[in-house]
């Protein structure tokens, strides 16, 4: 009899864990309470656009263990149309000086010094370290699963980086734009603006431009919801059963150990093995019943900053916006949209690089800002419906002052809330990454099993701060990898 795996949610990571359990010859079940997977990785089709929800940029599109698991779980394949953008975001202060962000470091560096001359070997001394993350090798297998002989000579090749570990690992980009000495006011300006106004890892800072640098975090063309489809086509393929519109109220638990769930129409999925890929928060508070809190857990969902939830407003425009960037970004502080005042300013995505956004001689415009939860918690129906159109009105007036004349031209216009997020995909408080990354948490994470429950493993981006695309396909794997070692096999990966 093969042993059988449940698992919560088909977002990212739930697939991931699915095509794994199927590869190592699991019985396995996908149990979503949406109608589709994917989760946050999603996208939604209106009058012949497409409006995206998640995919900017994919890490691991090019090398490293997460190529690996791109390739494994159906996300990449040699037809996947990569694109690795020049620019990553132009962006606008209130007085309305331009900034650009470059993804090649070389050619950043540059234009920095020539931004602010006087800051030049400040600015050096930045991309150096930013380059220094190159030698960071994410680790392929999991902690207690590795092997000894390749930890060491890994540490051996990361040891530039291990120095921005000490240096950086618990500072905020606060403490690091200060540290470095930045003299030129619009220069610290931008950067504060956008990681320097809140507790942002000075680590995660650093390292992010090394993936763009190597070409290693692109877009896919087709974007979020092909990729999805791709996962679930390899896990149904793989004879992996998908149940979707269930919704798992509680994981069944017998002399701590996990034993299945039950749905909200009180159905009971027996298991072998239960992997939680839901929302970290229900998964803790409600499926367990917060019976199974460590002192670990209950402290980072107590503490750990999260995420600013989103609102998105997509346009679907009747003719081409030409652009030569793919995000453009104001900064603007107090700017009303709807009831939110904005604190780090809206951004408008155009997604002229993708032709299956929009059809022919269109294009797609997304604007997204940040806004705060307790806007949206004890919002009553009617309200919300007044704030989807004050927000349909707001947006549209930045647009046209952006882009003069093309409020004739919009043909569609359709807003996703916080709330939206909530209903479709359960993440707690709209945060859609999770636990934002931090002084506090940067070198920190949650582990994925629990002590005292057997049987049981998490999966997701709330294990680690920062989340995103590939912490959850690592961590599904991750989790079929400790219960294949609870069951004596060597992981298979074919
Ligand atoms: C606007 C936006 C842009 C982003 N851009 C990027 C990017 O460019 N690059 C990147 O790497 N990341 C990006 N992300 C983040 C990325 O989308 C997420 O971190 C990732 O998709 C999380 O995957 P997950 O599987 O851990 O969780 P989720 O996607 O939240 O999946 C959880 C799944 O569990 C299901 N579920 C929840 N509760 C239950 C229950 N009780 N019963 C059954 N099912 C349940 C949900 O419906 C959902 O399908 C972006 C996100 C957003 C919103």
């Amino acid at each position: 009899m093969k042993k059988k795996i449940v698992i919560i949610g088909g977002g990212v990571a739930g697939l991931s864990a699915g095509i794994y359990a199927r590869l190592n010859g699991f019985d396995a079940e996908i149990v979503e309470m949406h109608s589709v997977t994917g989760g946050q990785c999603t996208a939604w089709d209106r009058k012949g656009y497409r409006f995206d929800y998640c995919l900017h940029w994919l890490v691991g599109t090019r090398m490293g263990p997460f190529n690996d698991i791109w390739r494994e779980t159906g996300v990449l394949n040699n037809d996947v149309r990569i694109v690795d953008h020049d620019v990553h975001t132009k962006l606008y202060d209130s007085d309305g000086r331009e900034f650009i962000i470059y993804t090649d470091l070389n050619r950043w560096e540059e234009y920095l010094c020539s931004f602010a001359p006087e800051d030049a070997a400040k600015i050096r001394k930045m991309c150096n370290e930013m380059r220094k993350s190159a030698f960071l090798q994410p680790y392929s297998d999991p902690p207690g699963l590795r092997n000894p002989v390749k930890s060491v000579t890994s540490l051996v090749k990361m040891w530039p980086i291990m120095l921005l570990f000490a240096k950086y690992g618990k500072k905020d980009c606060n403490y690091y734009f200060r540290k470095l000495g930045f003299t030129n006011k619009t220069l610290l300006g931008f950067f504060d603006s956008i990681y320097g106004s809140r507790d942002f890892s000075a680590l995660a800072f650093i390292m992010m431009f090394a993936w763009f640098n190597q070409k290693n975090a692109g877009y896919l063309i087709g974007g979020s919801l092909p990729m999805a489809q791709r996962m679930t086509q390899r896990f149904t393929g793989l004879g992996g059963n998908l149940t979707t519109r269930a919704r798992v109220n509680k994981i069944i638990v017998e002399n701590d150990t996990a034993k299945g769930v039950i749905l909200s129409d009180n159905t009971r999925i027996d298991a072998d093995y239960v992997i939680s890929a839901a929302d970290g928060h229900s998964t803790i508070y409600d499926m367990l019943e917060g019976k199974y809190l460590t002192k670990k857990i209950s402290y980072a969902y107590r503490n750990w900053e999260l995420f600013a939830p989103l609102v998105q407003v997509s346009f679907g425009i009747r003719r081409k916006i030409e652009s030569e960037n793919p995000v453009q970004a104001w900064l603007v502080k107090d700017q009303m949209i709807g009831r939110t005042k904005t604190i780090n300013g809206y951004s408008i995505m155009n997604y002229y690089y993708d032709p299956t956004m929009a059809p022919a001689g269109k294009s797609v415009l997304v604007m997204r800002y940040e806004t705060q939860w307790d806007t949206w918690k004890d919002i009553t129906p009617d309200e919300y419906k007044m704030e989807k159109d004050q927000i349909r009105s707001d947006a549209t007036a930045i647009l046209e002052k952006l882009y003069p004349g093309i409020t004739a031209d919009i043909e569609v216009v359709d807003v996703a809330t916080p709330l939206t997020d909530v209903k479709y995909t359960g993440v707690w408080k709209g945060a859609y990454e999770g636990f934002m990354p931090s002084s506090k948490n940067m070198m920190d994470n949650i582990n994925p099993f629990i002590p005292g429950l057997k049987k049981f493993y998490m999966a997701g981006q709330w294990l680690f701060p920062g989340g995103g695309l590939p912490p959850a396909g690592q961590s599904g794997k991750w989790a079929v990898q400790y219960i294949c070692r609870e069951e004596g096999k060597e992981f298979s990966v074919r």
